[in-house]
């Protein structure tokens, strides 16, 4: 029986499992798919500071932290780039706001410096004239999520972790009397405890999470090497990023190393359809192309959606469920899951192990909603 019973091998299993890995613990990986597929195939990558809360900000920091670590091995293995992202302000009031997060990064220690329109122009003359600046970040980069994905779960098994092929079908237990998964063909595996990693599919295996599916579309263009240089993203976003409800689009535009771009994004609740919705798709491009105008004749290669899991408060759940003890969360990253993968892992294997973390745990435990505290097994 293993100490700890993985499910799914998203980015977020995948590090859970390297992390307890690494800490001596017996972990076993279940996967329905192949490892990396699910949201961490569809993402962009894109491994970002986010300041939304001083919670999201004190994750997201750490783990890039982590990233530049993990990554200084196979940089090349990884398609990883440190990029930086400019947050590109339209207007006088997105450059207000761009002051105010540069402000909220620095003093997290963040190395970051407000562009005026000239600067802007300078770093990246394909965006439309008229905007009003920006702020570049200078520490975000990117990665390609599934390969990264795979080089956690390689090293997990490279420290004794086992992956097994099956979908699991439900969880039982999680009291002191033990906790194990059934599988959809019967199989039933034992654990000293489950963590459960399943991305959007999460709530389907524990009805009281409050975590629903996000839709994002993305497209990926022929190679334009040169075309932009950082993480193009407008300011604008953060308003559409964080509503509750509603179809939104957002100008998010990255250079992948092989000199593609890859533009984003969308997001809309209420569907779990994996079908590309050409009006979304459209809607989305024709936002993109109105940020860089010579993108209206690019090539795109091909387009994909991915769901998101998204929580109630925009962060992620990670910790023991509060009623089901035998039970664990790592799940609800909704948009910023690669970023906060190894940070997640780590936050989670030092709870697990009675370890102290880099930061504290209390704002991303699952206790916090309510409804996780009044389950019942
Ligand atoms: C369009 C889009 C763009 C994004 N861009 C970024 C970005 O730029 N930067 C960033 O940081 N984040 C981004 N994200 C978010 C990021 O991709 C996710 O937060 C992250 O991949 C979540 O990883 P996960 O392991 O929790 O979930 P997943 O990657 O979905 O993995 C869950 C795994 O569990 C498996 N599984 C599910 N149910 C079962 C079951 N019953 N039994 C066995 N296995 C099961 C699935 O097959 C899957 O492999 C984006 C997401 C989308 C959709």
């Amino acid at each position: 029986m293993p100490d700890v019973l993985i499910v799914g091998a998203g980015i977020i299993g995948a590090a859970c499992a390297d992390a307890l890995a690494a800490r001596g613990l017996n972990v076993t990986v279940v996967e329905q798919d192949v490892v990396g597929s699910g949201a961490t195939a569809a993402g962009m990558g894109h491994l970002v500071a986010m300041d939304d809360s001083p919670a999201e900000l004190a994750l997201s920091a750490w783990s890039l932290e982590l990233w530049r670590g993990f990554v200084r091995e196979y940089p090349a293995r990884h398609e990883y780039s440190q990029c930086g992202t400019i947050w590109v302000a339209a207007d006088d009031e997105e450059m207000a706001a761009a002051r105010i997060k540069a402000q909220t990064m620095a003093a997290h220690g963040l190395q970051c410096g407000l562009l005026d329109a000239q600067g802007l122009y300078e770093r990246e003359p394909q965006l439309r004239p008229g905007l009003a600046g920006g702020l570049l970040v200078g520490g975000d980069g990117l990665v390609y999520p599934p390969k990264s994905a795979r080089i956690l779960m390689d090293r997990a098994a490279a420290r004794g972790a086992k992956l097994v092929s099956g979908s699991v079908h439900r969880i039982d237990g999680g009291s002191d009397s033990g906790v194990s998964v059934v599988l959809a063909d019967g199989t039933r595996m034992s654990a000293g405890r489950v963590v459960l990693a399943a991305g959007s599919r999460s709530a389907a295996l524990l009805p009281e999470l409050p975590v629903q599916a996000k839709k994002g579309h993305i497209a990926i263009t022929d190679r334009y090497p040169g075309f932009i240089r950082h993480q193009l993203v407008e300011l604008g976003y953060i308003k559409s990023a964080h509503a509750a409800s509603g179809d939104s689009v957002a100008f998010n535009l990255q250079p992948r190393p092989t000199g593609q771009i890859l533009i984003g994004s969308s997001r809309q609740f209420g569907t779990t359809d994996l079908a590309v919705e050409s009006a979304m798709m459209a809607r989305m491009l024709r936002h993109a192309a109105a940020f860089t105008p010579a993108l209206a004749n690019m090539n795109v290669l091909r387009c994909w959606t991915g769901l998101r899991a998204a929580s109630p408060d925009g962060l992620p759940v990670i910790g023991q469920h509060p009623v089901r003890p035998g039970l664990w969360l790592a799940t609800g990253h909704e948009g910023l899951g690669i970023t906060t993968s190894l940070a997640t892992a780590q936050l989670l294997a030092a709870q697990l192990t009675g370890e102290s973390a880099a930061i504290p745990a209390q704002p991303y435990l699952p206790s916090r909603f309510e409804q996780m505290r009044s389950a019942h097994d």
